[in-house]
């Protein structure tokens, strides 16, 4: 029987039956147990009146199949769980048909929140869905290849968008028809913006690098130019192209500075720091220019040197700033060394820090006994010392400040200070700096020079003589004594403010040729005449000279009152050569002015003239009307004589009633002429005294100057000789000789 052969048959059959009931047929899968194997059978019951019909099946190898598939579904659901990337399958309208953990965990939804919803309009942002459709569009009519990635933003269910790198796998069924998509997604949100920092942060390098000033070199660990800025481009005068792929080494004076570059850069590179140094580099022209040099090792994260960072700075302009800097303090410290002045500089506290040698030399001590005194120990008194620490207190410079100090050898010496306070670049006071000089004799002379100017002012104020000092430009009195103020008349304060045409009596002109030769030291004396505030006028004797007053040039004068002298000295010089009873020349005159005249002829061969005269029988005028009737006649004829002879003509008394006439330039015969002339005249003189009419004649010799005469004692002597000839002939008439 069947319950016996199937048992594992007939129980389910059983349990089936009372279940459903046996009329509309069963179906069932009944497995046999067979030792270690199973075997399956799907069992067709159909019951009708008579019986009914059994059919089975093996199906042993569908179920096998069919369990091996469950296993794996399931096991590639536990993959798909674990799996860090999205995983999302949807179906050929675009609906989920599977979302695996990490989509849901992305996502923040439940998995049943996410299967059966259409997943553009549930995941995607709104911006972004055309895009994604039409992209799944492409993968559903097979136009993408598997490997394709595109990016598109999920939005949570908190809100937030996420940014996926998608790839997606076409579903096919067994005729190649598309029945959905499986999208596997990696969520690249915080990878994405790293990635943008960092292209950011590279961007900004870049710029940097091109805009920097400095020359930037990227060179690789071989020595190697991969890129060289702008800045590098000028101050090689090369192009980027020219640049790039070229060895450092082209950059280099020569090949030892290429190798003394690599050691010193290696040195730093073994401790991973940055090197830096001065170094000659060499343009594309050849010229050699100083640089600041910078160099870094740039390391991988796999702690490979990846290339090295060179920058250089011409340092050019810098170094001729260093060198002007350094000769202008050469420069500084030669004069410093060699000046006559004192350089002193001291802390706050007075305290000497440095001296020049001038200083030295002045103080009288070596260097090394100055720096570290202070200053106060040299001052001679406390109250300068004072002064100086006040003023320099108050920040003030202090200049032109006369200080006495205490030589080492004990001497005091006046010196003239400039001093002031030296700042720090907060401009704080950090000590005193001082210039000096040694005035010591300047103001001994100074002294000496006052003495002497009180001297001259007593001297020139107590003086008798009068003296006036003078602009010689302007003729401006400038000072003038109580003496020439007693002199002139006025007060020596209107003295002051005159000029000297008030003063002198002769025409401008000549005054100012007079004070220019004064000036010009030709003449020293002067006759003048001067005017007093009575307007009177005075003749002065005055003695004028140059002097430097306050770099002025002035013109002193000091003056004599010689009125009276000149008038005694006239009077005399009169006495000396007139005759006092006639007034015409004195024989001493007229042989003085007759001997140069004579001389004159002679040399110039020019005739001379010479005439003797003498009243007839004067006794006895002086016999009948007495000797003053004489003397009347005396002047009588001398003032006839005169008024008929000629002003060259010289006439004089020889003595006695003997009268003498050179004539100059005349010839013997136009001298006979005069002579007769004379005689005649003289014969016509009516001489009145006490009421009577006195006459008289008179006799003359002429003669003709000779180139013999010696002199004028010769001439007269011949016209003597003539005179008397004269005489002899009866008288009142005239004979040559
Ligand atoms: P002659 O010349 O013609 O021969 O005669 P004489 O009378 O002029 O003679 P002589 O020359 O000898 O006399 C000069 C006199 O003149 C003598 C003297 O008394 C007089 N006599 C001389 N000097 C002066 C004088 O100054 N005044 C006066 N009144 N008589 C004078
Ligand atoms: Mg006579
Ligand atoms: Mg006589």
């Amino acid at each position: 029987m069947l319950r016996d052969a199937a048992p594992w048959l007939v129980a389910e059959l059983e349990k089936e039956c009372s279940r459903k009931g046996v009329e509309s047929g069963i179906r069932v899968e009944v497995v046999r147990p067979d030792g270690e194997r199973e075997t399956h059978f799907s069992v067709i019951l159909s019951a009708w009146a008579e019986g009914c019909v059994l059919v089975l099946n093996d199906i042993t190898h569908k179920v096998k199949a069919e369990q091996q598939l469950t296993r794996e579904r399931n096991q590639s659901a536990l993959y798909l769980d674990v799996v860090g990337a999205m995983v999302v399958a949807l179906d050929a309208s675009g609906a989920v048909t599977m979302a695996n953990q990490t989509t849901c965990r992305t996502l923040g939804y439940g998995v049943h929140e996410l299967i059966g919803r259409n997943w553009v309009e549930a995941v995607v942002p709104e911006e972004q869905r055309d895009e994604v459709l039409d992209y799944l569009y492409l993968v559903f009519s097979g136009q993408t290849e598997s490997a394709d990635e595109f990016f598109y933003y999920v939005t949570t269910k908190d809100g937030e968008d996420r940014l996926v790198q998608w790839q997606h796998k076409l579903l096919t069924n067994e005729g190649d028809m598309p029945i959905g998509a499986l999208c596997s997604g990696m969520d690249v949100t915080e990878q994405r913006a790293s990635e943008e920092a960092l292209a950011e942060k590279e961007l900004w390098l870049r710029s940097t690098f091109v805009a920097l000033g400095e020359a930037v070199l990227i060179l690789t660990p071989e020595w190697k130019i991969i890129d060289a800025n702008p800045a590098a481009e000028i101050i090689f005068g090369m192009t980027n192209e020219e640049l790039v792929d070229t060895p450092a080494e082209t950059l280099h004076v020569d090949a030892v500075h290429n190798a003394e570059f690599k050691v010193r850069c290696r040195a730093a590179f073994d401790e991973r720091k940055r090197v830096m140094f001065e170094f000659p580099m060499r343009r594309q022209s050849g010229a050699v220019f100083p640089s600041e040099q910078s160099v870094s090792l740039i390391i991988g994260d796999d702690g490979h040197p990846l290339g090295i960072v060179n920058t250089i700075r011409d340092i050019s302009s810098r170094k001729r700033a260093e060198r002007v800097l350094r000769e202008s303090e050469e420069k500084f410290r030669r004069i410093f060394e060699s000046i006559e002045e004192g350089y002193i500089v001291t802390d706050l506290g007075g305290r000497i820090q440095m001296v020049n040698p001038a200083t030295c030399r002045l103080f009288g001590y070596p260097r090394e006994e100055l720096v570290g005194r202070t200053m106060d120990e040299l001052y001679l008194y406390r109250k300068e010392q004072l002064f100086l620490h006040k003023a320099l207190a108050g920040g003030d410079p202090v200049r032109g400040l006369k200080i006495q100090v205490v030589r080492k050898d004990g001497a005091v010496i006046t010196v003239d200070g400039n001093a002031h306070v030296v700042t720090d670049d907060n401009g704080d006071p950090v000590g005193m700096e001082g210039t000096f000089r040694d005035i010591t004799r300047q103001i001994e002379a100074e002294k000496v020079l006052m003495e002497r100017e009180q001297q001259y002012r007593a001297f020139f104020e107590n003086n008798h003589a009068i003296m006036i000092l003078t602009d010689p430009k302007t003729g401006n009195v400038v000072d003038a004594n109580p003496a020439a103020g007693d002199f002139y008349g006025y007060s020596q304060e209107a003295m002051r403010s005159m000029n000297m045409s008030q003063i002198n009596a002769q025409d401008e002109e000549e005054i100012f040729r007079e004070m220019d030769m004064a000036r010009a030291e030709k003449r020293a004396y002067f006759i003048l005449q001067h005017k007093l505030a009575d307007s009177s006028i005075r003749d002065v004797e005055v003695y004028s000279g140059p002097i430097m007053v306050q770099g002025r040039q002035l013109l002193y004068s000091v003056i004599h009152d010689v009125t009276n002298r000149i008038r005694l000295e006239s009077e005399m010089k009169t006495l000396a050569t007139t005759d006092a009873l006639t007034g015409v020349d004195n024989r001493h005159q007229f042989f003085s002015k007759g001997s140069q005249e004579l001389r004159r002829a002679l040399r110039y061969k020019k005739p001379l003239t010479l005439l003797m005269l003498d009243i007839d029988y004067f006794k006895s005028i002086n016999d009948t009307y007495g000797h003053q009737a004489g003397d009347e006649v005396l002047r009588q004829l001398a003032q006839a004589s005169s008024s008929l002879l000629r002003e060259s003509d010289i006439f004089g008394r020889l003595g006695g009633e003997e009268f003498a006439v050179v004539l100059p330039e005349t010839g013997l015969r136009l001298g006979m002429e005069v002579a007769e002339r004379l005689r005649k005249r003289l014969s016509e003189v009516r001489v009145d005294f006490e009421g009577k009419k006195i006459t008289f004649t008179v006799s003359i010799g002429a003669t003709l100057a000779r180139r013999s005469d010696k002199a004028i004692e010769d001439v007269i002597k011949r016209a003597d000789e003539a005179l008397y000839k004269a005489k002899r002939m009866g008288r009142n008439r005239v004979d040559r000789a």
